[in-house]
């Protein structure tokens, strides 16, 4: 089955909101094995919707469009529909009843404009909406060329458009039936470049098919490999993401931290935990973004001893005891400092494992020595102290995830060699 995804509204078109609808129904569509053949966004205009809509249902069989069913006059989703259908718009009595309920329960009464909303374009069946006033409008077109199609017309609210599409849509598609298997399971990494890991992979071609593919996702979280595969029933599909998945682990499993929805903050934390260890962080460059990656994760008072945002040299010295000697001979980006950041907040809080993190964040301020995105990050437990050289990018927002990522992923590193 063939999905083409509408979305509809001036403000898209302008950059004033960003589309995303047509992502998550993207996302879902394919996760329920229907294949999402073309997205398209239009403004508010009667006849762009039509001649949208018309040319969606002539190469899909399951056209979803969102926006346009509001109350307002720039709302012309409803009459576009009826008038590419020819029908009239009828109004149904029920379903003012039901907005004007919902707006009473919230102590207001309905504006009249809300008429608009119960009228019903002939031959269409109503989405009844809990979770909002407009209604969405369903329709199996019967004859002509496009027989067979199916149209679903949703609000552009995010959240009231998710549940109708869940709740209405989703089980009328499912219940046509034709739609393929899909199972899709993401291992993901750090600690390594796209390129390199690619290059770490080998050559994977002989693996790959159309009906199991491999996607290389970087992000500031690390390099997540997307394994795709397509048709058959859900345990040939397994199989095959199974069989990938173990070739890959074999290649580069040094790199792979979790898989799916678990991040590296989440793992790292939860082997702190099972090992029965504390951590405090030193940060300067990263400015508690590290402290706030670790406390992210529920259960983290577990671990988590505490941090010092230590900004200025200042701070540096008089809270982790940095010596003043060590940043002015080498500056506070050096390999010296970040070690004696770690090991000062180790001590000074208590913790089995002290971080540090000491850089130039950018986009500003670097020198041919150290140029934007040089930092250090330092790691000290009872076994010694040591600090490494990171060479990232000019993006500052970029450099704080990424020199967090780069340590979290050594703490993990370093437990699973057994350390401290
Ligand atoms: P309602 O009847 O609830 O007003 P509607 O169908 O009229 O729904 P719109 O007026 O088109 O919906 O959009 C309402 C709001 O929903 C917009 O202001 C926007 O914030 C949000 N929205 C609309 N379309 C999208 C989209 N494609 N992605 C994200 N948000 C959207
Ligand atoms: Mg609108």
């Amino acid at each position: 089955m063939q999905a083409t995804v509408l979305t509809i509204g001036d403000e898209l078109l302008i950059g004033q909101v960003r589309d995303t609808n047509a992502a998550w129904l993207g996302e879902q569509l394919t996760l329920a094995g229907v294949v999402v053949r073309r997205m398209a966004t239009v403004g508010d205009d009667e006849k762009a919707l039509q001649s949208e809509i018309r040319q969606s249902l002539d190469e899909s069989d399951l056209v979803v469009t969102t926006g346009g069913l509001g109350p307002t006059d720039d709302d012309k989703t409803r009459e576009a529909v009826a008038g590419l259908f020819g029908v009239e718009l009828a109004f149904r009595g029920e379903i003012l009843e039901d907005i004007r309920e919902r707006f009473k329960l919230r102590g207001r009464s309905m504006p009249e404009s809300n008429r608009s909303q119960a009228m019903v374009p002939a031959g269409f069946e109503v989405l009844s909406n809990r979770v909002g006033t407009a209604p969405g409008l369903w329709r199996e077109i019967q004859e002509g060329e496009a027989a067979g199609g199916m149209l679903a017309v949703l609000p552009g609210v995010p959240y009231e458009m998710k549940h109708l599409f869940a709740e209405e849509v989703l089980p009328r598609v499912r219940r046509r039936g034709g739609l393929r298997a899909i199972v899709h399971r993401t291992l993901r990494t750090a600690g390594i470049g796209e390129s390199s890991l690619q290059e770490a992979a080998g050559d994977l071609s002989g693996m790959l098919s159309d009906t199991l593919r491999l996607a290389w996702l970087p992000g500031p979280g690390g390099v997540r490999l997307r394994m795709t595969s397509f048709g058959g029933d859900r345990e040939e599909a397994d199989g095959r993401i199974a069989q990938l998945e173990a070739c890959l682990r074999d290649r580069i499993g040094a790199y792979v931290y979790g898989a799916n929805d678990e991040t590296l903050e989440e793992v790292v934390g939860h082997m702190l935990r099972d090992r029965s260890l504390t951590v405090a962080v030193a940060e300067s460059c990263t400015g508690g973004y590290v402290a706030h990656a670790l406390t992210n994760i529920p259960g983290s008072s577990a671990y988590m001893a505490g941090g010092v945002v230590a900004y200025s040299n200042r701070a540096k010295v008089d809270v982790l005891g940095v010596s003043p000697d060590a940043l002015r001979k080498h500056g506070a980006v050096s390999e010296v400092v970040a070690v004696q950041m770690a090991e000062g907040v180790r001590r000074r809080l208590g913790a089995d494992l002290g971080l540090s993190t000491t850089g130039v964040a950018g986009p500003a301020g670097g020198t041919s020595e150290k140029p934007v995105g040089t930092v250090w990050i330092g790691y000290a437990d009872a076994d010694g102290v040591a600090a490494h050289r990171l060479q990232l990018v000019r993006d500052r927002m970029l450099n704080k995830q990424l020199t967090t990522t780069f340590l979290l992923d050594r703490v993990r590193k370093n437990m699973l060699a057994g350390r401290p």
